[in-house]
């Protein structure tokens, strides 16, 4: 049920999508990427395979999660119908463990022992750490130096969890960074070791394995808004890091020519300059990074440029080569939304529907926001919320200059 079913976007079933994907990798990978390949084709077959997932996602990650009618929100914007798919919901809280979990149940059918990962906010480091734990893996989690110190919450849970988090010292130390420690490593112990990489990027197969874990996604909403609905939505929109939760959305609507499909970047202080924002299709190149073929924000050298966003999961300057495609295709139209719209995005849907959504998953509220008063009112809108937002308090509040918060801050200092 999952695993075959195909679209006219999937390329050559080698992870070219057009002139995007491929398998860009250092020759002493290659024979590690082909092994991943060959488990998954195998698992793809595999009914015990699927029914094993499901009964992970189900009995551990806390899947279906809710597709909640927003019933408030609706009524303020007077426009379409606006529907939530709360992936906030999932333990770890955020849709990632799905993906994670997949390739948890890979390593172990390919006999690894160890599984390594990057991380730069670090939520795909706890996810990470997480299967690792259940699984009872040995975990490794690369994550530059100025990561660690700015998202020092999730090292904390990470090392809980029972993963050593190595500290990236060279280059920028940040994701790029733990990127190229972490492909090194598996240079390395490749024999042993899995790399669970998080997101729809890199090279072959991981855009493909990823996108079809979370597929699941789209999967439980076709199956939800025809119970409440009766019928498919007109637009789907998600926020686009590197593609899982937009991707994973969309897939299962890919055939359904009539249901629109619109990407969120982060949009930053403004997409003039390069350096003030995450948005790959105003500004991005094309380019071969990371190990596959896609648009990405690059400097005058042609080396991956700086990015900014307030949520540190779309932080991020490459994105999914499947996305690039189907843009290219006229299949998913992008669009993106400021710092600023992500904050009152985040604040009206707390106020308006009691949800705290992650910042990244806000980015696809402040599209809702501006695409739903413009609909009539018989259309229908599924936004997916990738995350919850307890992880970003301390952005939140700092963002909101909210002064009894930095006073609490202070205080908790001097106890120790
Ligand atoms: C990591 C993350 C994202 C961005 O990753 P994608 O692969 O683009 O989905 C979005 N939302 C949340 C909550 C995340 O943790």
């Amino acid at each position: 049920m999952i695993f075959d079913f195909h679209t006219k976007y999937d390329g050559d079933g080698k992870g070219h999508f057009g002139e995007y994907g491929g398998r860009f990798a250092p020759e002493m990978l290659i024979p590690a990427l082909e092994e991943l390949e060959a488990a998954y084709k195998n698992a793809k077959k595999d009914k015990k395979f699927e029914q094993e997932f499901l009964e992970l996602l189900h009995s551990f990650a806390g899947r279906p999660t809710p597709l909640t009618f927003a019933k408030n929100l609706t009524k303020k914007l007077n426009g379409a119908k606006i529907y939530f798919k709360n992936e906030g919901l999932n333990i770890t809280g955020a849709h990632k463990i799905t993906h994670c979990l997949g390739q948890a149940l890979l390593a172990k059918k390919m006999d690894k022992k160890r599984i390594i990962a990057e991380t730069g906010a670090g939520q795909h480091g706890v996810a990470a750490a997480t299967v690792a734990a259940k699984f009872g893996f040995s975990c490794t989690v690369y994550m530059g130096e100025v990561d660690v110190a700015r998202q020092r919450p999730n090292v904390f849970w990470m090392q809980q969890l029972g993963a050593e988090v190595i500290p990236v010292k060279f280059g920028s130390r940040t994701l790029k960074d733990a990127v190229n420690a972490a492909l090194k490593d598996w240079i390395t112990n490749v024999e042993s070791t899995h790399y669970l990489l998080g997101s729809t990027v890199g090279p072959h197969p991981f855009p493909t394995i990823n996108r079809d874990f979370q597929s699941v996604v789209g999967m439980e909403v076709k199956e939800q808004i025809k119970k409440s609905e009766g019928r498919l939505p007109d637009y789907l929109i998600a926020c686009v890091g590197g593609g899982s939760n937009a991707i994973g959305l969309f897939y299962r609507f890919l055939n359904d020519g009539k249901v629109k499909m619109i990407g969120v970047e982060a949009g930053g202080r403004g997409v003039e300059k390069i350096g003030d924002h995450a948005t790959r299709f105003y500004g991005g190149e094309t380019g071969v990074v990371e190990g596959y073929k896609s648009v990405f924000l690059q400097d005058e050298y042609g080396n991956l440029a700086l990015t900014h966003s307030v949520s540190a999961g779309l932080d991020y300057p490459g994105i999914g080569p499947q996305l690039a495609y189907l843009k290219e295709q006229g299949r998913a139209d992008f669009t993106y939304a400021t710092d600023k719209e992500v904050l009152d995005a985040f604040k009206l849907l707390a106020k308006t529907e009691g949800i705290i959504c992650a910042l990244e998953s806000a980015h696809a509220v402040a599209g809702a926001i501006k695409l739903v008063p413009t609909l009539s009112k018989d259309k229908i809108v599924v936004v997916n919320l990738s995350g919850r937002g307890d992880k970003d308090i301390f952005i939140v509040a700092e963002a909101l200059k909210d002064k009894e918060w930095r006073d609490f801050i202070r205080s908790k200092v001097y106890e120790y």
